[in-house]
């Protein structure tokens, strides 16, 4: 018997004679096919690894069948590509990779040269340690790997650096989320007097307070993922990562010392910093939420600009903590929402103070007088006609949209292809470059959601996928979310105008209501504002492909339905389900109208 994994003696026939012959007499041989993305895949490992090999195209040869056939009985694969490295049968395309991050395949490769391939410093080198970057980290720690993780924070135009953690920690989720808290419960003491609290004290908000509160959380958190990389055995550098051929980086530090680093596997988890607008006065004088959460001073009266998830929340929490704002709106409201949803949201936001001007992009900002807050003067124009406008604020808050952090970290020197226009990068759906060694997980990614969920959780299943022998793949589909306006708006699935676009209006069944949280009724708060609805599809068993909820905690209500829309729920499964009275969410359970009968879906008590 031949040693496991050798192929067996020679066959007599003369394709199987061939078949031997090609396998013995080249180092590398690969049987492939020049259409399947499996084989290029596994070539273009070889050529990353800088290793010669041979491959036979079975689709370009006449008796690509038979030779097929032959390896068909040498090594029980019929599936190409079918890879052999110094006689020894490897396997396809899962198996060459295997043994590629097992590190099998680089001592096979190193022994018929009487050597040993290249040793590197590290298994996994990370650059950015945010939400992917960390939690990739710690899993590849826990499954025994050697590995780097390199966090660097380029300060804002303002000079605004914040700690270890990423965007989401430190200006992101979790300061927005604590401001949008300080913003409810501004609400909660109004309506605590109808409840029969009584108070004599002037009621008013202590920005300084709630900055200093906030920033001493994030304080604890940067500490914690600190210690969490120590007991990881996980190597922190607070340093700029940047490729400086393959599988080799420098590192330059705060000093500007540079220090060299290889590693076998790399992940790009570098996110994406606030853009700006490009016009006059911009960087000088405006801030992005990179500055917002840890402004040492009350923003005064503030002008926000974009009208998605950034600026609509913070535009939210800052007028409910008191302040005078203005967003100005380019075109619609949270593009890519379900509009109808959106609009809801804004109405709630206009009846509660916050002004916009629609269809408008500032031009021009000019500094009026220096001070914190200081005076600005902002001059837009229209995005329909000639017409211009002025205005003045005490802060300026750009909220355009952020650009992935992929053009200066030597994307070229190894060959990394990105999106020139956007700067995001492309993967398969393992989360793998074009240059396989290389991998990229959350924000910077193209085509998929920039949620911190996601990237956690694509860069834990990408390091067990690695280097635990998992093969589970991050399912981006049916990712709920929540944006944290001062009515919650929170959705799992299609909004209704693509669902309509995707299965035709007569295919789809949407069911509505607007319902009145119980809390809200004794302070007569807003009623028909909250609102539900579901977009059921009629030839799927009316499963549920789209949820909508605006109303409070609404992202405590969508996780969970986010969860049963995993599962496959259907519109009679949650006719089915048991409410829980009282609550919001309940009214998922209890739908009756349908929006093509017109009915009236106003309510007059919870
Ligand atoms: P990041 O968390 O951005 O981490 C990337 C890290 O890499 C950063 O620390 C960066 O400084 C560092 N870096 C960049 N280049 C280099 C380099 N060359 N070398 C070394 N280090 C480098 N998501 C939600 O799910 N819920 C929310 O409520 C939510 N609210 C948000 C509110 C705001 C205001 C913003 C801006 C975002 C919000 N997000 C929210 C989105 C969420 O923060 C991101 O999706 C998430 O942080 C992405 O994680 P990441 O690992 O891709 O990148
Ligand atoms: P975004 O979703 O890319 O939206 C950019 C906004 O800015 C749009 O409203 C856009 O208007 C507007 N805009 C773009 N260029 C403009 C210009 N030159 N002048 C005026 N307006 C302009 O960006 P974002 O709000 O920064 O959010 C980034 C990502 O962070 C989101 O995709 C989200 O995944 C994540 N995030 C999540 C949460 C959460 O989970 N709660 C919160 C915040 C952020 P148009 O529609 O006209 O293009």
């Amino acid at each position: 018997m031949p040693p496991p994994g050798q192929v067996r003696l020679p066959d007599p026939d003369a394709v199987k004679l061939r078949v031997r012959s090609l396998i013995s007499t080249h180092w590398v041989m690969i049987f492939s096919k020049s259409y399947c993305p499996f084989c290029r895949k596994v070539k273009d490992l070889f050529h990353t690894l800088g290793v010669e090999y041979s491959a036979l195209e079975l689709d370009k040869i006449d008796d690509g069948p038979n030779i097929q056939e032959a390896l068909l009985e040498l090594t029980s694969q019929r599936t190409v590509p079918n890879v052999f490295i110094n006689g020894n049968h490897i396997g396809g395309c899962d198996q060459t990779f295997q043994a590629y991050h097992d590190g099998t395949l680089q001592k096979l490769l190193g022994n018929e040269k009487g050597e040993e391939m290249e040793s590197y410093d590290y298994d996994l080198i990370i650059i950015g340690g945010g939400s992917g970057g960390l939690a990739c980290s710690k899993e590849a720690a826990t499954l025994g790997k050697k590995v780097m993780v390199l966090d660097y924070v380029v300060p804002t135009p303002l000079g605004t650096t914040w700690g270890l953690g990423g965007t989401c920690v430190n200006v992101g989720c979790i300061p927005k989320k604590l401001m949008h808290q300080a913003a409810l419960l501004g609400q909660a003491l109004q309506d605590s007097r109808k409840f029969g609290w009584e108070y004599d004290q002037q009621v008013k908000h202590n920005w300084e307070t709630m900055v200093e509160g906030i920033q001493n959380y994030i304080g604890s958190l940067n500490w914690g993922y600190r210690v969490a990389l120590r007991e990881k055995t996980v190597t922190y550098l607070n340093a700029y990562g940047e490729f400086i051929g393959p599988h080799k980086i420098k590192a330059i530090n705060r000093k500007g010392q540079e220090t060299f680093y290889t590693a076998q596997t790399f992940v790009i988890a570098t996110g994406e910093r606030p853009r700006y607008l490009g016009i006059p006065g911009d960087k000088e004088y405006c801030i992005t939420s990179d500055d917002l959460f840890s402004l040492p001073y009350c923003p005064g009266k503030t002008l926000v600009v974009g009208a998605s998830y950034v600026a609509l929340e913070c535009a939210g929490f800052l007028t409910s903590l008191g302040l005078d704002v203005t967003v100005m709106v380019r075109s619609i409201l949270l593009r890519g929402f379900d509009q109808e949803m959106a609009e809801k949201a804004g109405a709630y936001m206009e009846t509660h103070g916050v002004k916009l001007i629609r269809k408008f992009v500032p031009i021009e900002i000019i500094k009026l007088e220096d001070g914190m807050p200081g005076k600005l003067k902002v001059i837009a124009k229209s995005t329909e006609g000639s017409q211009v406008i002025e205005g003045e604020y005490n802060t300026v808050l750009i909220a355009v949209g952020r650009d992935a952090c992929t053009r200066t970290i030597g994307l070229d020197k190894i060959g990394v292809k990105m999106n020139e226009t956007n700067g995001k990068i492309p993967v398969n759906d393992e989360e793998q470059t074009n240059v396989p060694y290389v991998y990229a997980i959350g924000d910077i990614l193209e085509g998929k959601l920039e949620l911190t969920p996601v990237a956690i959780q694509a860069g834990k299943l990408l390091a067990r996928r690695l280097f635990g022998g998992s093969s589970v793949k991050c399912d981006y589909v049916n990712v709920p979310t929540t944006v944290f306006t001062p009515l919650e708006y929170g959705c799992c699935g299609f909004p209704e105008e693509k669902a309509i676009e995707l299965f035709g209006q007569e295919n789809i069944e949407v069911y509505h209501t607007y319902f009145w949280p119980l809390e809200w009724t004794i302070p007569n708060r807003d009623n028909n504002t909250c609102y539900a609805k579901i977009i059921c599809n009629k030839i799927n068993d009316n499963r549920v492909i789209g949820l909508h909820v605006l109303g409070p905690n609404a992202g405590e209500i969508t996780q969970g339905f986010g969860a049963a829309m995993k599962c496959g729920i259907t519109k009679e499964l949650l006719d089915e389900t048991i409410g829980i009275h009282p609550t919001s969410a309940e009214v998922f359970t209890t739908m009756g109208i349908t929006k093509s009968s017109g009915k009236d879906i106003s309510q007059s008590g919870c």
